[in-house]
């Protein structure tokens, strides 16, 4: 396999004022084609503003350097902060998707679920408005929608928040992309939709072979479904390796306490400790770990 996506130097500044805000500091990472890199890091970190970049979808205040190469094939390069908006709109839903965190700011409430879908499929794909409405049947069964068909009409406040994300996830994958960006896809639901909705990522990601970067900031969460894990500190990334390595034998004092911010399951009635507690006694430096 080839990186779909690679990122390299990445640096971000955001004008406030005249005061620079540093969002994200000379970060460098790959996302593999049909593998999962997981970007791991507390609120605040730069995760979502490099997932932003990506897709060019910051707003005019932002000073960016370094590059973001996105080779769909595995040989043609394209320097995605090169591209003018137009082009980046081509890219945005055919080749990259996206979803967020909020699947209900996401959804057009006063639509049907499926007809979003098809709107999509229409546009993108130049599909019939049958033949859309086929497909869209075909994509809420591979999503694991209870009665698809139903589901095609029902309003967005008609349906769950994970049923919600499950037609979000529909909609990033209509058009057939090579990368999909799942910014906190879980963390608006409830715990117990939580790893349901992982796990369709994961099993779709395989379907499809996809690229994804998964971002969270519950590094335990991903911990069934990252290949590779980047984590991300006060916007730079202080350890990257793979999945089982950064999880089995952490380096980094911060990602030491990530870990250790989940609970046991065969602990009760203790404290958990919280990202404080690594900082104030051991002083994280926020610098690569090798
Ligand atoms: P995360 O997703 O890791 O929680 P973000 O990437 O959203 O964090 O934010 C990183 C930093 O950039 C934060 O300090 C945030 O306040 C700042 N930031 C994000 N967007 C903007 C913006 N449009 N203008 C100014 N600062 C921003
Ligand atoms: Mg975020």
């Amino acid at each position: 396999m080839y990186p779909l996506l690679s990122i390299k130097n990445l640096s971000i500044n955001f004008d406030d004022k005249g005061n620079a805000i540093k969002a994200v500091d000379s970060i460098s990472l790959n996302v593999e084609k049909g593998k999962i890199t997981a970007l791991v890091g507390e609120s605040g970190s730069g995760k979502s503003v490099t997932a932003l970049s990506v897709l060019k979808l910051l707003p005019g205040n932002t000073n960016i350097s370094g590059n973001i190469f996105f080779s769909p094939d595995g040989s043609q390069q394209i320097d995605l902060g090169n591209l003018s908006q137009k082009d980046i709109k081509e890219i945005r839903g055919n080749k990259i998707a996206m979803i967020f965190q909020e699947p209900m700011t996401s959804l057009n409430p006063v639509l049907t679920c499926g007809w979003q879908v098809m709107e999509t499929l229409m546009a993108h794909q130049k599909l019939s408005r049958k033949k859309a409405r086929e497909r869209t049947i075909k994509l809420f069964t591979q999503v694991e929608l209870p009665d698809p068909a139903a589901m095609v009409n029902r309003y967005p406040h008609q349906v769950s928040g994970g049923q919600k994300q499950r037609v979000m996830i529909a909609m990033a994958i209509s058009c057939n992309p090579d990368l999909l960006i799942a910014d906190e896809p879980t963390t608006a639901l409830d715990v117990s939709v939580q790893k349901s909705i992982l796990e369709l990522i994961k099993r779709i990601q395989v379907q499809n072979e996809l690229g994804v970067l998964l971002i969270t900031h519950d590094l335990g969460l991903v911990a069934d479904v990252a290949d590779s894990i980047a984590v991300m500190y006060k916007s730079k990334i202080v350890e990257e390796g793979n999945a089982m390595e950064v999880l089995k034998n952490p380096r980094h004092n911060y990602t030491k306490a990530l870990l250790a911010c989940r609970p046991a399951a065969n602990v009760k009635g203790k404290r958990l400790p919280v990202i404080n507690d690594f900082s104030e006694n051991k002083n994280i430096v926020a610098t690569t770990a090798n």
